[in-house]
């Protein structure tokens, strides 16, 4: 594999994913090819990308934005097709060159093209955490039917990824998903009222984009993330736990039946997960800041509370729902979150409004992509009518 050059897809380019991913591909040109670049609404950022990259195919979310694309390519003397839409991501996740997408969306909109990846037997080098939240069980079955691989790139469950490496997985206790706590662990529940949008936006320790940001400072993120690592490791719910550790050293830990516990360390760094997924099972030399313990001094751990974070408690009612609970919490998460934005809501109002759809959430399980849009469709309908 190592003499292979390993050619990519990347969806979600202009992302902070996307940003470390290339950041990883520019420094082992030897080893990486960018095939096919996906990205939202910044022209500007992509067309610099295309003349850097010289990928074989674009995909932009707007006709609109695929017009100005296509015109300052042609300025630039860059002939490159430019795809617009789902149908657009979903042809650059499918692109017949690319042997693996980086699936870096943010969103459910991720959901379709990581499907239509792992149909296409592409290896998913996985960051867009809600389509395994929405539907792990069909990826995962996807996945094997196509000889296909999902690889993590969550900084968690490459961690976990790590420290499972190997191991027999009948002697796994459980697995420990480490949280920052985010810029509100110390806040009170009235503290918590007043927070501004800017303020859930400032991240103490990782510089990411402003949905998972505000996800992580509600916890939200954590809950999904217990969501991916049920369908990522095969393991049930009640094995996977929630610790808190407000350094973001150790990015999670493995405690196994013997109690031995197996962590993986490293500095709070994108590039890390993303290059081990992409060069695995190699490790790749990488000339990055390297962590000192001697430096770091100390190594903080907190139980995690579920009352200021109810995020915790309500991804366990999600589970419990089934199917149909993952994708409500979910789609009305993403949706609450946005009204937070826009300043139409309170931060504690975004837990208030998941836990309300799900209350209203019948267990349902799906076993077909049509079955799991429609539903996701469909609370996000629900909540359109009921004003948000
Ligand atoms: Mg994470």
């Amino acid at each position: 594999m190592s003499n292979k050059i390993r050619k990519i897809s990347l969806l979600g380019a202009t992302g902070s994913i996307g940003r470390s991913t290339l950041d990883i591909v520019a420094r082992f040109p030897e080893r990486y090819q960018i095939v096919a670049l996906g990205g939202g609404r910044n022209i500007p950022e992509l067309l610099n990308l295309a003349k850097r990259f010289h990928p074989e195919l674009l995909a932009v979310q707007e006709e609109s934005g695929a017009d100005e694309l296509t015109r300052s390519l042609k300025d630039a003397g860059l002939s490159i097709p430019v795809v617009t839409g789902q149908p657009g991501a979903v042809a650059a996740a499918t692109h017949p060159n690319a042997d693996m997408v980086v699936a870096a969306m943010v969103g459910a909109v991720g959901l379709e093209p990581t499907y239509a990846a792992l149909q296409a037997g592409k290896d998913v080098a996985l960051a867009n955490k809600e389509s395994m939240v929405m539907a792990g069980r069909l990826l995962n079955e996807v996945a094997a039917a196509n000889h296909a691989a999902i690889l993590p790139l969550d900084s968690e469950h490459s961690a976990l990824w790590q420290a499972l490496n190997g191991e027999p997985e009948k002697g796994v206790k459980k697995l420990i998903l480490t949280a920052s706590g985010g810029p509100f662990r110390e806040f009170s529940m009235a503290q918590m009222a007043e927070v501004t949008p800017e303020q859930a936006l400032c991240h103490p320790r990782w510089d990411m984009g402003p949905k998972i940001t505000i996800d992580s400072a509600t916890m939200m993120n954590k809950a999904l993330e217990i969501i991916e690592a049920r369908w990522l490791f095969d393991m049930v719910p009640e094995k996977i736990e929630v610790l808190v550790h407000p350094q973001s050293i150790v990015h999670s830990l493995v405690e196994y039946l013997d109690g031995s516990v197996l962590a993986q360390l490293g500095l709070p760094d994108m590039r890390l997960p993303i290059a081990y997924a992409l060069s695995y099972p190699e490790r790749l030399d990488l000339d990055l800041p390297k962590l000192n313990l001697a430096e770091t001094c100390r190594l903080d751990f907190f139980a995690a509370d579920e009352r200021r974070f109810p995020a915790l408690k309500l991804v366990r009612q999600a589970l419990d729902k089934g199917d149909s609970g993952s994708i409500a919490l979910n789609a009305a998460n993403e949706i609450a979150v946005e009204r937070f934005r826009r300043g139409r809501i309170g931060f504690l109002e975004i837990a208030e409004t998941v836990a309300r759809v799900l209350a209203q959430t019948e267990p349902q399980k799906f076993t077909t992509l049509n079955e799991i849009l429609d539903f996701d469709a469909g609370i996000r309908q629900s909540l359109s009518s009921a004003g948000y």
